[in-house]
Parts: C-alpha cells; structure tokens; sequence
C-alpha cells in the first residue's frame, strides 16, 4: 500500500498523528526535499529506506514505489502542506491505477494554514471577504487564461499566492489591473511555522520591494486583501447574542 501524506507547512510536530503513525510504520519513505522538514525523517524505523523525490523524476518515484510493493512493504509518499494542492499526485496515483498498486491519502495542514497561524489571520471577517482564492501567478507552469490573477482580482477577495515568490513586480501589476487598489494591504510569509519563519506586513504595491529588502525570493506566501489588516469588520452572527442557533437561543426572537 501506498500512503500519500502530507507532512504539514514546515513544523515537525504539524504532522497529523495519523500521519506520524504511517511515517513510523514506514518500510519505504518518498519525501519531497525541497519543502519537507527533514526532522520529521527522525520517526522512521530502523532499517526504512528513504529516497528524496527532489532529485528524482515520476518515472524513478514509481520505481520506488513497484519495488517496494512487490516486496510486500509499505510506503509513504511525504508531500509538503497538504498533498491535495500542487503536490502533483494525481499523476502519481493514475500511474499506480494502471499498476494495480492500491493507494490512500492522509491529509496535512497546507502551508496557507500555516501562514494564517503566523499572522494571526482570519481569512474570511463579515463583510471583507467570505472567499478564499488560492491561486499563483504563471510561471514555468502555465495557468489555464481564465483563470488569470487579474480575472480572480476583480473579486476583492481574500487571496492566497503559491508559487509565486519570484515573480513579484508582475503579479503586483496584474494585481492592480485585476482591480485591488494599489494600497491594498499583503503579507508575505516566508517559511511559515519554520523556526526561520518571517512574516512582512505591506501593501499589492510593495510586494516585490519588501521582498527584495529581506531577501525573499522563494518557500514564501503571498496573502492579499483587507483581511490582512483587520480593521472594520462585522462581528460574526454566530457568537451574537441576539442571533438565534441550533444550539442557542438569541435575545432577538425575531430570527
Ligand atoms: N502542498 C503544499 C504546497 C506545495 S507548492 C501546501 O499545501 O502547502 C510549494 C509552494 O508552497 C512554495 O513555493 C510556497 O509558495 C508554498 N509553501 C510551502 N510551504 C511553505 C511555508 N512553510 N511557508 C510559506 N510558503 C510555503
């Protein structure tokens, strides 16, 4: 059996416990070098082998994993955050379809989770933003057109960029074209819950500046919209007193 894990934003101890109790059962661990806290490598059994798919294709993983299933063992295939956001699994997992290798997953927490912990960030206030967009800019990979960061910008929501750390001084100005005012507050999350984790607070239009001046140019997150700055927002239906809910009776019976 392969198990596809997430191995959570960076914190070893992020890891959900059904993941650390595969990661210990583990014969075989696939891990992805470039994002994957190498301390969470520590949990393995005595004798598990370990293989590093930054430095390997699809076609070398899938050795791996048909080695290791005609063996009888089992694998974990360790994907930074959750496995369910560019984690590149569903290549994997057609592939294991065609080989009859049975699989499953186990979810993690993503790295945007993660950088809403480090700035104490709720992404969707009462009359901010309701909607999250996760989305990145095009790089080397390309993003289907109407799905263009200036399409998403039209919305004024609450937006999340992967990816796209290198690439600042574009996405600021597709940002704008898209519709946020320049002044718009962001945030970029660099390493979020790494002990090297640094968070800037700044606006869509200082984006490319501020990471220059702290040397960011990847393993970062770029959070844009009102939310970030947390001003004039509308407290929520659920914990008022006069709002009636399944489980409580509001002062305001006309709800
Ligand atoms: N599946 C992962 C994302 C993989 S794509 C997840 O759910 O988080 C890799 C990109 O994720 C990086 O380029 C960066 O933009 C972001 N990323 C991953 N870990 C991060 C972290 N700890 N802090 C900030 N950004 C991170």
């Amino acid at each position: 059996m392969i198990h596809f894990v997430g191995a959570g934003p960076g914190a070893a101890d992020l890891i959900t416990v059904r993941g650390q109790r595969l990661l210990e059962q583990a014969d075989v661990v696939i891990y992805a070098g470039s994002l994957v806290n190498p301390q969470l490598l520590e949990s393995v059994k005595d004798g598990c082998r370990i293989y590093n798919s930054a430095v390997m294709t699809l076609e070398e993983v899938m050795e791996v994993m048909e080695e290791a299933e005609a063996e009888g063992f089992k694998t974990v295939r360790l994907h930074t955050g959750d496995p369910c956001l560019y984690g590149a699994i569903r290549e994997q997992m057609d592939l294991l379809d065609e080989k009859q290798i049975p699989y499953e997953s186990c979810p993690g927490v993503s790295s945007f989770c993660g950088a809403a912990a480090a700035l104490n960030l709720e992404y969707t206030l009462p009359d901010v933003s309701q909607s999250v967009v996760i989305t990145r800019t095009e790089g080397r990979t390309p993003v289907p057109e109407k799905e263009s960061v200036e399409a998403f910008a039209a919305h004024g929501a609450t937006m999340v960029l992967f990816l796209s750390t290198g690439l600042l001084g574009k996405l600021t100005s597709e940002l704008i074209r898209g519709g946020y005012a320049p002044d718009t507050p962001a945030a970029i999350v660099y390493k979020a819950t790494w002990p090297e984790e640094e968070t800037h607070i700044c606006t869509v239009e200082t984006l490319e500046e501020t990471a220059d001046q702290h040397g960011i140019r990847k393993t970062a997150l770029i959070i844009v919209g009102d939310v970030v700055s947390h001003h004039h927002y509308q407290r929520s239906k659920l914990y008022d007193p006069a709002f009636t809910t399944e489980y409580r009776m509001g002062t305001d019976q006309s709800n």
